[in-house]
């Protein structure tokens, strides 16, 4: 939506498409906690602070110009923001700014209570919906993106409702499809994160980078059952009261793994993980294989303190803080990998740009908490004014043959149908598990190699063998088979990328490599050539574009 706003802003005309409904799929509507940004607001700051934060997390991947770029334009975009009617927290006349892990400086914003993401993109809409020259088109799975001699001009989508093909052609094309971590069993993600971008991306000729990061949560929500809220919302709730990490049988156990939790949950995410994850396969889990989480020692009146209406909405879900554990585990939260670009948000293939957390690099191996509403906020504004400028230059011959071809390949892809074979939302779900037993938190050689030749083996024989049927109207077939395909070209980039990095550094965590290896302070990228991936190593971009400007 920033994208759109930023390309509108300079004369473009522009269509936001989107699968759901625009504006209300997607990550940045679950988002409950804060955005960081040096404002300085709360307490001296500057974004070459950030950066330096940034650039440690990122354990020397990251693309420095894309992680300068989001620190140094965050706290225009969140005083934009408020300009437009986000009503960031405030504290004696200034926007308030919390300390979060990884943060050497009191910058993240939000929005009382848990409620960022959703003000965010409220935001958003608004602006969006003021603006004649964006044309809002919601239900649209775009399934992929038509090119010709190295450059974007348009794509094609699927009517989510009567199962026709759209196309739509564009001088130029900005991907803000999201994140992945729907590839996981379990996930924090909500509609439409199965990461179709990067599928979109690549098959378009554009490269991936360091697409092993993914970053999981360590005590993300399991049960009881909670039902519109932010599955990872416990991170606040343990800092503001100190709940405690329990195993099954009642007891705190980070201390058999190294941390020194006693009374209070202070465990940094990478050893609570660790520690939950060793905890359940030793026998020592959670009825839904995590550990709780215990706030019961906290008197009510200091929780309604801490989270006024957050605790009647727990209460709405039949969750009582004051006498129920909550059950938490690890899930795949964020992806630090993705769409190769440059710091005007353009990749290899001209007129094609991307936004968002489906960028890869400003993250490097880890991202810092906060950083990834920032980034979306950010990229989005640099790629719809970048895509804006470049369409200004640009003169493309339109005749329907362009979008033909994609077209008739699509509509052949659609047309194939299979009775008897597995539902395409099976497969989708064999996908998971097997990308978290196989791909997740913490990864072998020997599992990976498991799981992607049975990925191989998915697209080859099951995806094209997938049962789908000829119903017209909200075909769900159609839609899960679409999605698995891009979920199995995103999964095998992931996991060919975690296979061949032979160490543990940020997010990939091997455990028959546990040690960084300095030779592989180095960026993974994949392309995608006579349909062959292939990847090479390349050294992380470096900021030296500004030092004298800059101080
Ligand atoms: C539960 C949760 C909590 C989080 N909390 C925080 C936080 O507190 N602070 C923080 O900084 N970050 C947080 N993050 C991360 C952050 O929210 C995301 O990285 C960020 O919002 C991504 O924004 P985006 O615009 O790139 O993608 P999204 O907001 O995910 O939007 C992507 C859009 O693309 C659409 N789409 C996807 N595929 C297609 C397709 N094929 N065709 C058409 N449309 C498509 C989707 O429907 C969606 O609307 C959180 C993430 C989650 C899941």
């Amino acid at each position: 939506m920033y994208a759109a706003i930023a390309a509108a802003r300079k004369d473009a005309s522009v269509i936001l498409l989107d699968k759901s409904l625009v504006g209300r799929g997607g990550a940045t509507v679950m988002a409950q906690m804060t955005v960081a940004a040096a404002i300085g607001q709360q307490e001296p700051d500057d974004w070459k602070i950030h950066f330096a934060d940034t650039i440690k997390a990122g354990r020397g991947l990251c693309d420095e110009e894309l992680s300068a770029l989001l620190c140094e334009d965050g706290p225009k975009r969140i005083l934009e923001m408020e300009q437009w009617g986000t009503r960031w927290a405030r504290e004696n006349g200034h926007i308030k700014q919390e300390m979060a892990p990884g943060h050497s400086r009191r910058r993240c914003c939000y929005v009382d209570f848990l409620n960022t993401g959703p003000a965010v993109a409220a935001t958003l809409r608004r602006k969006v919906g003021e603006i004649n020259d964006i044309r809002r088109i919601s239900n649209i799975a775009v399934i992929e993106i038509v090119t010709k001699d190295g450059r974007a001009l348009g794509a094609v989508g699927l009517n989510l409702l009567d199962g026709e093909l759209v196309t739509f052609q564009a001088k130029a094309v900005i991907v803000a499809a999201g994140g992945l971590t729907k590839l996981y069993a379990r996930n924090s993600a909500s509609a439409n994160m199965g990461g179709e971008g990067y599928a979109l991306a690549l098959w378009a000729g554009a490269e991936l980078v360091d697409m092993e990061f993914v970053q999981f949560f360590p005590i993300g929500h399991l049960a009881p059952r909670l039902v519109g809220m932010d599955p990872i919302m416990w991170d606040p709730f343990r800092y503001k009261l100190g709940g405690k990490l329990l195993n099954g049988q009642f007891e705190e156990f980070v201390d058999r793994y190294g941390g020194t939790d006693f009374g209070r949950y202070t465990a940094t995410r990478d050893l609570a993980s660790y520690s939950i994850l060793k905890e359940v396969e030793a026998g020592r889990g959670s009825p839904h294989g995590g550990v709780y989480l215990d706030f019961r020692h906290i008197p009510e009146v200091q929780l309604r303190a801490a989270f006024g209406p957050v605790i009647d909405r727990l209460l709405l879900n039949g969750i009582d803080l004051t006498n129920t554990p909550v059950e938490v585990g690890p899930m795949a939260h964020y992806h630090m990998g993705g769409v190769r670009v440059n710091a005007n948000m353009e990749t290899r293939i001209k007129g094609l740009f991307a936004a968002g957390e489906v960028v890869g690099g400003a993250n490097g191996a880890n991202r810092l908490s906060g950083n990834a509403i920032t980034e979306a906020l950010v990229f989005g504004e640099r790629a719809g004014s970048s895509a804006a400028e470049a369409v200004k230059h640009t003169q493309v011959d339109w005749n329907s043959e362009l979008t033909g071809v994609a077209l008739e390949r699509v509509r052949a892809l659609k047309n194939r149908r299979s009775n008897g074979g597995v539902p395409p939302v099976a497969l989708q779900a064999e996908l998971q598990n097997l990308m978290w037993e196989k791909a997740g938190p913490f990864r072998t050689g020997e599992k990976l190699a498991v799981a992607l030749a049975r990925i191989q083996q998915m697209q080859r024989d099951d995806l094209p063998n997938a049962s789908v049927t000829d119903e017209t109207w909200y075909n769900l077939d159609l839609q899960d088979w679409f999605e698995l395909r891009a979920m199995l070209a995103t999964a095998e980039t992931l996991v060919g990328s975690a296979l061949a990095r032979n160490e543990s550094r940020g997010a990939h965590q091997r455990e028959d490599f546990p040690d960084a290896n300095e030779s592989l302070l180095k960026n993974q990228v994949i392309e995608l050539r006579n349909g062959e991936i292939l990847s090479r190593w390349t050294a992380p971009v470096q900021l030296n574009r500004r030092d004298e400007s800059h101080g």
